[in-house]
């Protein structure tokens, strides 16, 4: 047995159970199938329940999979915090102080534009760019 959800002429959808996907076609081409709310024969098949449960299927994948991610960018974050000092709005002033004065091997974490970034990154200094994971998102 196979369902299919079916749309008639007039605008109502209604569902209908067929021994295999031919009988349809069949018993649609001898205008037996007919709606339920105005016997008209001018009906058709819409998207079938299988497909729309398949598509769903996939999102909670990726649902899961972004979990995942976050969870880990979230724990990086983390250890960002716990080993390196937050030096805000003048990373790249830092970055580069600890690269030309060596003054401490201390790593640091801040704001950067993608500019200064790659500005630093042109002059030899080691820079990552890191997704900063709010915390309060799940
Ligand atoms: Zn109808």
């Amino acid at each position: 047995m196979i369902k299919y959800n079916l749309i008639c002429n007039c605008g109502k959808t209604f569902e209908s159970w067929f021994s295999s996907s031919s009988e349809f076609d069949t018993l649609c081409k001898k205008k037996i199938v007919k709606c339920i709310y105005c016997n008209s024969s001018l009906v058709k098949k819409t998207v079938m329940a299988p497909s729309l449960a398949s598509k769903s299927n996939k999102i909670l994948k990726k649902t899961k999979l972004e979990k995942d991610i976050k969870k880990q960018l979230l724990d990086f974050r983390k250890y960002i915090e716990k080993n390196c000092k937050n030096v805000g709005d003048k990373f790249t002033q830092e970055a580069r102080s600890i690269h030309y004065d060596k003054k401490t091997s201390q790593g640091i974490y801040g704001r950067a534009t993608p500019e200064e970034t790659s500005e630093l990154l042109e002059e030899g200094i080691e820079v990552a760019t890191v997704p900063w994971i709010d915390k309060s998102e799940n």
